[in-house]
């Protein structure tokens, strides 16, 4: 079984092959679209994931959590009760105990419940399609090579990795095994964002020639948490949270930038003796734009604000779970509350089963990664970095 699918599960996936590549497909996504792409100047936002019938249970791919800390438990393993092409099958968890509380709640079978020293034999279990990393930074890297390894699909939290390098042997270990690769990039598909898009890359107000971002919290003063520490981390907030302004600049507007410029402040040095405390960057886009970033773990902001030629529009709160608000200069923007991650991992099942867009490929996660390194390498160099991306 080289591509880890057993006898089961090949009925399973060779009547959802058969089925969504036949007129069947046709049937049950009567709304299937490859054109899901908010990418490009008037790019259409059709979902086939918002409009469909969930499938049965045994139909749904399987998604096994690695990770059992505060994401997963609070947003990811509740969300995926709610997904209508994946479901919850397994778990991978360094403390026993936490087998016992994921079985009570979702019913999760020791068979499929794994530990980090089993985590290869995932290889072996059917009802596993998709491994999602929800580990320390500094983790990601390993633990997605070894899932593509075992023929396993893989969805990365962000930050995608602590180097280039490790991004890069990501994506190209899910190419080598023939697996796809996506990121936890859940605001991709939260409607106030997707409106952000149209209103930036379709010019509703004009060309954007200004943008404004920022995502800080307090961290506390504990200094024992895996965000301090450089090997897990990676870096302080601009890895953590300033990369959700960063890719906000990027995708209100459709393009990429061409060069950064940044500075680092750190004033309580023994906490942050390894990440930074604050950050500020600037982001170059070809011709006069400019996008304005700043993150830190020592005060409170949460805001991505675009200024066009004749108006403007902002997300404040912007990169909530649940809150994101919304408004433009001709008034409020207001979208219902959506699930924002039980969307993103169905758009990447729909991708997996129907071919639609990978809307949060590997790739973006490696571009991002790069100018993640480049402002760092701005900050310390005092210069200005040009992006090859
Ligand atoms: P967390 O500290 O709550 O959980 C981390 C988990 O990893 C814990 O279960 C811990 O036991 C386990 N772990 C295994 N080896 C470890 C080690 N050597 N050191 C520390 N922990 C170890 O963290 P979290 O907030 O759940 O974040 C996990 C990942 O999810 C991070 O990459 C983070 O950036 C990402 N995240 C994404 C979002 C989002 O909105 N997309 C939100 C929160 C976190």
């Amino acid at each position: 079984m080289s591509d880890g699918i057993g006898s089961a599960d090949c009925s399973r996936r060779g009547f959802l092959r058969r089925f969504t590549l036949g007129a069947g497909a046709a049937a049950l996504f009567p709304l299937f679209s490859c054109d899901a792409n908010p990418g490009g100047k008037g790019g259409k936002y059709f979902k086939s994931w918002e409009r469909s019938e969930a499938l049965p249970d045994a139909e749904k791919l399987g998604v096994a959590l690695v990770g059992l800390g505060s994401y997963a438990t609070y947003q990811l393993g509740p969300a995926l009760q709610h997904t209508k092409f994946c479901r919850l099958t397994g778990i991978v968890t360094g403390t026993p105990e936490k087998k016992d509380q994921w079985y009570r709640r979702y019913a999760i079978p020791e068979e499929h419940a794994y530990s980090y020293e089993t985590f290869d034999r995932i290889v072996n279990d059917p009802a596993i399609d998709i491994i999602y990393i929800v580990l320390p930074n500094g983790m990601h890297a390993e633990y997605t090579i070894r899932a593509a390894e075992a023929g396993k699909h893989v969805i990365c939290e962000k930050p995608m990795a602590t180097s280039v390098a490790d991004a890069e042997a990501m994506v190209a270990a899910c190419r080598v095994n023939n697996r796809k690769l996506s990121l936890g990039y859940r605001l991709y598909f939260e409607p106030h964002h997707e409106k952000v898009m149209r209103l930036g890359r379709d010019e509703i107000f004009g060309p954007v020639r200004e943008m404004r971002g920022d995502f800080s919290f307090r961290i506390g003063e504990n200094p024992d948490v895996w965000r301090l520490d450089k090997e897990l981390a990676g870096g302080g907030p601009l890895m953590d949270v300033g990369i959700y302004a960063v890719q906000a600049a990027i995708y209100t507007v459709g393009t990429l930038p061409v060069a950064v410029t940044a500075k680092e402040e750190t004033v309580n040095r023994e906490l942050f003796s390894e990440v930074e405390e604050s950050i500020a960057w600037e982001l170059e886009f070809p011709g006069e734009l400019r996008a304005h970033g700043a993150s830190s773990y020592s005060r409170g902001a949460n805001i991505h604000h675009a200024a066009a030629s004749d108006g403007w529009f902002e997300l404040e709160p912007a990169y909530g779970y649940s809150v994101v608000r919304g408004r433009m200069s001709e008034g409020e923007l207001e979208f219902p509350r959506v699930n924002q991650q039980a969307l993103q991992m169905d758009a990447f099942a729909d991708h997996i089963l129907n071919g639609a867009e990978n809307r949060v490929p590997g790739e973006m996660g490696l571009r991002d990664t790069k100018i993640l390194y480049a402002i760092y390498e701005a900050a310390e160099t005092g210069k200005r970095v040009a992006l090859e991306l």
